[in-house]
């Protein structure tokens, strides 16, 4: 008896050695949690030094200050569910079949970075805004908005269905999110992808915010009134402009949907003295440009600070938790937005201001912080530096790179210099036209190809950082044309682009004279 009362202790302490060298082990590799906005651009972020300095960002700040600010992280095609369905997999839009917000629908059965963590040991969890259809896959818990979401009292999604989610969707997306931090398995490392809405359209600010600007005036951007002179009929045919597209939603002269009675009183209390100002003034032409540039300005900055505060609950947690130093820390937007410049608001182009998301990187001990760097990198390379992160092999078929080397001070002598760029979705939702590009450090070659334009751009930063010429037909630059033409070729080749895209990759409304597209059913 006393024998096996020993075997049974002597097999306990064993298992308990195994437990805790299992544990060990897995307490060094570290979590990983991406905080990732929608639309959110570098020139309203305090830490990217915008010359209008529009907001001060004092949270998403700190994670610039204690880690690294990447200037040129730049995307693959410049709306929403593309660049999300390219962070999972690692992949192109026309590899991953997710071209665009109209018809596409996420294939849940690709390979991913988080089911890869998830199958190495990691807990995985994503919470917030998904926008890709069909159910997330890879995640031991998961919570989104349905679709686009709400900015107040929004629905939310987890596999036993929905639940009304009371308050402003940045808060409930971090409440959410440490939630789950609090009750996670601690025996195993974490991912946890937490989403914002924000900023997205129509902006719509928390009730504690309006008027955060105490009515001062936003600075406006040099391109404000731009005519797009010299440039292909592609640019000026747009709907996206402050002077063209600007609706009452957008511009709070009908409130927000789904406010309860009590938060529309507070609500009005705001908006409404202002538009009656507005309407009694009646500004037209430039000047409707302009009111339009201030209240677009105050509800998109508005959301932005409430994101900066809810990174600031986190900062505090992870802090709280003493977690802050085995965490790699990434922050994010699935692309950048217009401020106004170009008369835009909205993404999709080509153009600095929505190629370019936010990048910050923070991992305690292991990133320098407060370093920059400005090479090209990209949402395509995420996947693999997850993986790379947490001593994973990355899948064959991803596209991007590791920034782990570059996060730790060392680019390598091989890092890309040049970036391929496919923008599919027209005619809807803003009448921007498809064009494929390359870009490099200087210069971006553009090609407007579809359906009623072939029209070529070669833009200049160096000469032109606003944009807004086209030196593609300039004799000074035949060769530096020649060149990107063939280093568009190549890339075609190494992503494996050589084909014309499906039909489908533009969406699901006709092009002019086409025959009517069946329309897809509900969305996620
Ligand atoms: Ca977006």
């Amino acid at each position: 008896m006393k024998q096996l009362a020993f075997c049974f202790a002597f097999a306990a302490i064993i298992a308990v050695a195994q437990q805790s060298d299992g544990s060990a082990q897995e307490s060094a590799r570290p979590n990983i949690l991406f905080i990732f906005c929608d639309d959110l651009t570098c020139q309203s972020l305090s830490c990217y030094g915008d010359n209008r300095h529009l907001l001060d960002t004092p949270n998403i700040d700190r994670i610039a200050r204690e880690g690294i600010r990447f200037d040129r992280c730049l995307v693959t095609n410049s709306i929403c569910g593309p660049s999300r369905a390219t962070i999972l997999t690692g992949k192109y839009s026309h590899l991953n079949g997710f071209y665009n917000n109209s018809n596409c629908k996420f294939d849940s059965d690709q390979v991913t970075f988080p089911k890869l963590l998830q199958k190495s040991g990691y807990a995985t969890a994503m919470i917030g805004k998904w926008h890709l259809v069909s159910d997330p896959t890879g995640f031991d818990y998961w919570n989104i908005l349905p679709g686009q979401g709400l900015y107040y009292n929004s629905q939310m999604i987890t596999k036993d269905g929905r639940v009304r989610q009371d308050g402003y969707v940045t808060d409930v997306v971090t409440d959410v999110s440490l939630d789950w931090l609090r009750n996670r398995d601690k025996s195993k490392p974490f991912l946890l992808m937490s989403q914002h809405k924000a900023p997205h359209r129509e902006w719509a600010p928390a009730l504690r915010h309006l008027g955060w600007n105490k009515d001062q005036d936003f600075a406006e951007p040099e391109t404000l009134f731009d005519d797009y002179s010299g440039r292909s009929l592609a640019i000026s045919d747009h709907d996206m402009g402050l002077d063209r597209t600007f609706t009452d939603l957008d511009a709070k002269l009908v409130p927000a949907p789904n406010l309860t009675d009590e938060q529309l009183k507070e609500w009005n209390a705001y908006y409404e003295p202002r538009n009656e100002a507005f309407r009694k003034a009646n500004p037209q032409g430039r000047d409707l440009v302009r009111w339009r540039y201030q209240r677009y300005m105050h509800d998109y900055l508005a959301c932005v600070k409430a994101v900066d505060e809810n990174v600031g609950r986190i900062l505090d947690f992870l802090d709280a938790e003493k977690l802050t130093e085995n965490t790699l820390l990434v922050f994010s937007s699935d692309q950048g937005f217009y401020l106004g410049e170009h008369g835009w608001f909205d993404k999709r182009w080509i153009f600095e201001e929505s190629l370019r998301s936010p990048l910050l990187v923070r991992w305690p001990g292991k990133i320098k912080a407060g370093v920059t760097n400005r090479n090209i990198v990209s949402l395509i390379d995420f996947a693999e530096t997850f993986l790379d992160v947490a001593g994973q092999q990355p899948d064959s078929e991803m596209q991007g790179r590791s920034l782990l080397p570059l996060c730790q001070g060392e680019t390598p002598s091989d890092w890309r210099k040049s970036l391929y760029y496919h923008y599919y979705e027209f005619p809807v939702p803003h009448h921007v036209r498809p064009h494929v590009g390359v870009i490099t450090d200087r210069y971006k070659l553009v090609h407007y190809y579809k359906p009623d334009v072939d029209d070529w751009e070669l833009l200049d930063r160096e000469k032109d950082p606003l944009e807004v010429k086209n030196f593609y037909a300039d004799p000074a630059y035949a060769d530096t044309v020649k060149e990107l033409h063939a280093e568009l070729e190549r890339l075609k080749i190494e992503v494996q682009e050589t084909a014309e895209p499906p039909r489908s990759a533009y969406g699901n409304r006709p092009f002019a004279g086409e025959p009517q597209i069946e329309q897809p059913g509900g969305r996620r």
